[in-house]
């Protein structure tokens, strides 16, 4: 049988296209791993210039200053607004390195033979699928902030060069983890268990 990857019918094997979707039907993207690792180079390749080039600018009446994320963190964090400086960390470094680590080793996991388990590769793909959704969150905190400044009329501020790059490093590290087929978890199960050390 193969599964729509889509809307999940199963079809009998060989079925070119979901009759129910219309979905093409692949019972393995033999391309998925060269798709992950693309994806994700590029993906890393857009998070450097996001760090790099400021994140925000404020104008003030006579100055305009530009700042990083960490920067712009550091800064918060220095008038006493832990709380939002914690969040844009979080969001901006935390939750992308994690999920470029994340993503890195379920590619790597499902080429090599013993090691992890593939409950642990599978729980992994959950957290990545999971994280996913939340790493939009530096831009909403970007937005919210310079509506608020720009609400008190004391400075503009708007996002730099490095909001563009990091939308794309997140949309990229996205589609990479969505090219990875979960469905290699499990046939690298059965290539643990076909090795001769399991028996
Ligand atoms: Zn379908």
């Amino acid at each position: 049988m193969v599964a729509c990857t889509r809307c999940t019918r199963a079809w009998p094997l060989g079925t070119p296209e979901c009759g129910r979707c219309g979905a093409k039907l692949v019972s393995r993207d033999e391309h998925s791993l060269q798709k992950v690792w693309a994806l994700w180079v590029v993906g890393l390749m857009c998070y450097v210039p996001a760090n790099v080039y400021p994140m925000l600018k404020t104008k003030q009446l006579f100055t305009v200053d530009e700042s990083t994320i960490i920067g712009g963190a550091v800064e918060l964090a220095h008038h006493g607004a832990f709380g939002i400086a914690a969040i844009i960390l979080v969001a901006s470094v935390v939750i992308p390195l994690g999920k470029f680590w994340a993503v890195a080793f379920l590619a790597v996991s499902v080429r090599q033979r013993g090691g992890f388990t593939s409950h642990r590769r599978l729980l992994m793909y959950e957290v990545v699928e999971y994280i996913g959704r939340w790493s939009m969150i530096d831009i909403f905190v970007v937005a919210i902030l310079s509506a608020l400044v720009q609400l008190k009329g004391l400075a503009t501020i708007s996002p730099g060069p490095a909001a563009f790059f990091f939308a794309l490093s997140v949309i990229f590290t996205m589609l990479s983890a969505q090219a990875f087929d979960p469905r290699m978890i499990w046939d690298a199960q059965d290539n643990d268990n076909e090795a001769p050390d399991h028996g």
